[in-house]
């Protein structure tokens, strides 16, 4: 008898488990929806009242977290009752107008609705047939962003090149070096092969080159001049003496506004050195290549006819939510050679008639997400001479506290002002430097972060964020006199 109780009870919860409830209705998801649109414009409205930088502890979320996941459903109100009080003051607060360190990485209104839409459609663009839209609208925009940059024709999709969205500029470089290595192939021992960066080019390009299974002794690290730019002559020594020790240089990643200071790379010259020694010449403008939107601001895009692969990212300095990083290839037949894998599963028609692209094959993963909805809607809701304003603006805002700065005795300016990036210090030396930085930090009235220069720490002002006016960056000098 109890035995057959029990019985009857397992299968009553088996049941119960077989048959799902959504938690939420379409009309729920419709209402939260609305306020979570109402949550997010009245944080950007406060969020400069909030401290910028986290002031929370390591373990302090975790602590005030359940140790274990709910069984049942819980409400809607107790989970964005806890978003403000636990998840809120753990965050730092990127979109803050008083943010002024790293670079950027600004979130607008119309590229949020991207995003959203881009959730809510849910699609999954590995293949043009999988949703022809989110590739071919892909297409277009890399397309318009050619002309409003005024990059090289070779980047266009209608010829033998063309740019994909990846996630990070990281990925870009990932993809370049394969590809480099790609046009090669039969040519090289493994061991042999030699990337080249200068001292201050990023991190990505060394983690690019391990993930493509070189080992550090295989990555070299030519010097910079005293603007932090790349020495193009050592560059072609350091080459030429690889090539007389039978290795092969076959990758060198120049950078156009270099990550600790915004410096320029000689693009002409060092294309001069890849294209003689017969190197695949890939140049970096995470930061500063957006810029070039502004006619005035071109030289950013000095030499680049000779790369044979750009990145840039939208999603620093031109309103686009993170993730959206550009990234073009003058010629992107080594690139799909070396990243096109089509097993049976993902055999079509349309990708056999090879009329169309399938970005799968231009990026490291197979999915992707649609993320040029939310460029296309920042590039027609501010159209481009609104691009153009928003970087001049900050630019401006640059150069005015570049030489604040530069009139105030205690403080220097170290490289020269790169766009929306001022790299100064204060001449007491690096305790200072680091005090001064930690004392704004620990305010929360902004935040700001250093970088290594000529053996010297240097405090960085990158100006960017949606919401910053002049106000506020007047209110960080303040701040800097008052600790000097
Ligand atoms: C920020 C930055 C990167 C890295 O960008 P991700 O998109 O985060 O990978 C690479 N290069 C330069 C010059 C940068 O400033």
């Amino acid at each position: 008898m109890r035995c057959g109780h029990h019985l009857l009870v397992a299968l009553a919860a088996s049941l119960r488990a077989m048959s799902y409830e959504a938690p939420m209705s379409n009309d729920e998801f419709r209402s939260a929806g609305h306020e979570m649109i109402d949550w997010i414009a009245d944080y950007w409205e406060r969020v400069d009242a909030l401290p910028v930088l986290s002031q929370t502890k390591p373990g302090d979320l975790r602590s005030a977290l359940p140790t274990s996941p709910p069984q049942g459903p819980e409400a809607w109100a107790d989970i964005m009752s806890d978003v403000d009080e636990l998840i809120v003051p753990g965050i730092t607060h990127w979109q803050s107008p008083n943010f002024f360190a790293y670079f950027p990485a600004n979130a607008s209104p119309p590229s949020v609705l991207g995003e959203l839409l881009s959730a809510g459609l849910g699609v999954q663009g590995m293949l043009w047939a999988t949703s022809p839209a989110c590739t071919e609208l892909e297409t277009h925009v890399l397309d318009w962003m050619v002309d409003m940059l005024d990059l090289p024709d070779r980047f266009r999709s209608g010829g033998s090149g063309g740019g994909t969205i990846q996630d990070s500029a990281s990925s870009g470089a990932l993809v370049a070096i394969l590809a480099a290595r790609e046009r090669i192939a039969g040519q090289f021992r493994w061991d042999d092969l030699v990337a080249y960066g200068s001292e201050h080019a990023h991190s990505s390009m060394l983690k690019g080159c391990k993930i493509a299974g070189l080992r550090e002794s295989q990555v070299r690290t030519i010097s910079c001049d005293d603007n932090f730019a790349m020495d193009a002559a050592e560059l072609r020594r350091a080459m030429r003496e690889d090539i007389a020790d039978g290795k092969r240089p076959f990758f060198v990643q120049a950078t156009t506004g270099t990550t600790s200071s915004g410096a320029f790379d000689p693009i002409a010259d060092i294309a001069d050195v890849c294209k003689d020694l017969v190197a695949w010449l890939h140049v970096d403008a995470a930061f500063a290549g957006v810029a070039a939107v502004a006619p005035e601001l071109r030289f950013v895009n000095d030499g680049l006819e000779r790369a044979d692969s750009y990145t840039l990212n939208p999603h620093k300095w031109l309103l686009t939510n993170f993730d959206c990083s550009l990234f073009y290839v003058a010629d992107r037949q080594p690139m799909l050679a070396a990243l096109s894998v089509v097993p049976e599963y993902l055999q079509n028609a349309a990708t056999d008639d090879g009329e169309v692209i399938d970005y799968r094959d231009w990026q490291i993963s197979l999915g992707r997400r649609f993320r040029a909805l939310k460029l296309w809607f920042v590039i027609r809701t501010h159209g481009v001479e609104g691009l153009q304003a928003f970087i001049r603006s900050h630019v401006a805002m640059a150069e005015d506290f570049a030489a604040k700065i530069d009139a105030h005795p205690s403080y220097e300016l170290v490289a020269p002002t790169s766009l929306s990036l001022v790299t100064f210090r204060h001449v007491d030396g690096d305790s200072a430097n680091e005090r001064i930085r930690d004392s704004i930090n620990a305010s929360g009235e902004a935040y700001l972060t250093h970088t290594r220069l000529n053996e010297q720490t240097v405090l960085r002002m990158a100006i960017g964020a949606v919401r910053t006016e002049q106000r506020h960056v007047d209110a960080l000098f303040s701040l800097l006199a008052m600790l000097a």
